[in-house]
């Protein structure tokens, strides 16, 4: 797509934003694509208080996302969770949705459906969760914003937690973005740059269960939302570019009630055995092209390999050593990539560690 010469103009926007909106609000329904990436569209619904069951079931053209066939196009939007919106302001809302067919079977990329399930089975347990979402910020050229056209940037070292000029860049989308995340009640826990330019992190957690792929979900929207005002893209591809540059994960931290309380060591210790019997299984899950990022260089275990260590980020488990220390607290599973789906990396870990339902 060719450049555009014309962007928004977010001074002109301003005048119309605080219209009256008459009693209405707009209800921005959101949905994941057949690629991994958000769409959303916009609905008038009367003022009120809205929870995710009071809203109304809608539907989207599944030919035109890859989520159904022409033929039979229709693909239903049941609301699962409500945000307030960061952008419209008072109380217009983000309405995250799970994907359903017309004959009433959970749409192909709804992965929460079954996430939900097992969620559900095993919820004396109190999973909590915490994702660090790495992710990249690119040009209109598609190369790492700020990178230069032809050629690279000085070597890693600087950026990881940079502050300055040629150290940092793009932290206004970065502020713009937790803020937004604040502002619409997501779990997000903090940001940092990372270690290849132009990249970044933002965690949220710990949360609870389906918490987490919800919350993750809606930071990812945020962040694609608020990038697109800047025109700047995001790329949340595991190994952007290739070679001697970090590439992008999405570390997935994971505890019990049992594996937090006194003792819970021995908790962690078996649950990281179970996750070490079924290591295929989940790399089939986390991430496409992953091969390219874990490769055991770069603070990665390798792809074919199922490795656990204290304080270790050369391999697949890491235990942090606060929590081998105190004998109690979580484990870090640094496999997943950075475009991986939340629901089906909480929900694989669950059914690997409490059995299928
Ligand atoms: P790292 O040192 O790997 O970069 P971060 O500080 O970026 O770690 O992220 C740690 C994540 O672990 C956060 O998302 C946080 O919410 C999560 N976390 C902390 N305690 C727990 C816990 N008991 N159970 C699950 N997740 C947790
Ligand atoms: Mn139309
Ligand atoms: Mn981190
Ligand atoms: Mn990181
Ligand atoms: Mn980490």
């Amino acid at each position: 797509m060719a450049t555009p010469t014309l962007i928004s103009n977010a001074a002109n926007l301003q005048k119309f934003a605080n219209l009256d909106q008459k009693g209405n609000i707009i209800a921005e329904y959101i949905w994941v694509d057949s690629e991994g990436g958000t769409r959303s569209k916009s609905r008038t619904l009367p003022e009120k208080e809205y929870k995710p069951d009071d809203l109304p079931i809608w539907n989207f053209d599944g030919s035109s996302t890859g989520q159904a066939p022409g033929d039979n196009s229709d693909v239903y939007l049941k609301p699962v969770a409500v945000f307030p919106d960061p952008f419209r302001l008072g109380k217009n809302m983000l309405v995250l949705c799970e994907c359903w067919n017309a004959d009433g079977t959970p749409n192909k990329y709804n992965f929460r459906y079954e996430t939900v399930k097992l969620m559900d089975a095993h919820a004396a347990h109190e999973p909590w969760f915490g994702l660090e979402q790495e992710y990249t910020m690119l040009g209109q050229d598609d190369r790492p914003y700020g990178w230069p056209r032809n050629g690279f940037p000085a070597p890693q070292g600087p950026y990881y937690c940079g502050v300055g000029t040629g150290k940092a860049v793009q932290r206004d989308i970065v502020e713009a973005h937790y803020r937004a995340c604040l502002y619409s009640g997501v779990k997000i826990s903090g940001i940092n740059a990372e270690v290849m330019p132009a990249q970044w992190e933002f965690q949220v957690g710990p949360c609870l269960g389906i918490e987490m792929g919800d919350h993750l979900w809606l930071a990812r929207f945020l962040l694609y939302r608020i990038a697109e005002e800047f025109g700047v893209k995001v790329s949340v591809h595991p190994k952007p570019i290739p070679g001697d540059w970090n590439g992008a994960g999405l570390h997935s931290n994971f505890s019990t009630r049992e594996m937090r309380e006194e003792g819970g060591m021995k908790h962690i210790e078996a649950a990281i055995a179970k996750l070490g019997t079924r290591h295929r299984e989940h790399i089939a899950v986390y991430g496409e092209e992953n091969e390219k990022r874990l490769t055991g260089r770069h603070e990665t275990g390798a792809i074919d390999q199922f490795t656990f260590g204290v304080a270790n980020r050369g391999a697949s488990i890491r235990i942090p050593r606060e929590c081998a220390a105190k004998g109690h607290g979580y484990f870090e599973d640094r496999r997943p990539a950075s475009n991986a789906d939340p629901y089906q990396i909480t929900g694989i870990i669950m059914e690997t560690i409490f059995g299928a339902v």
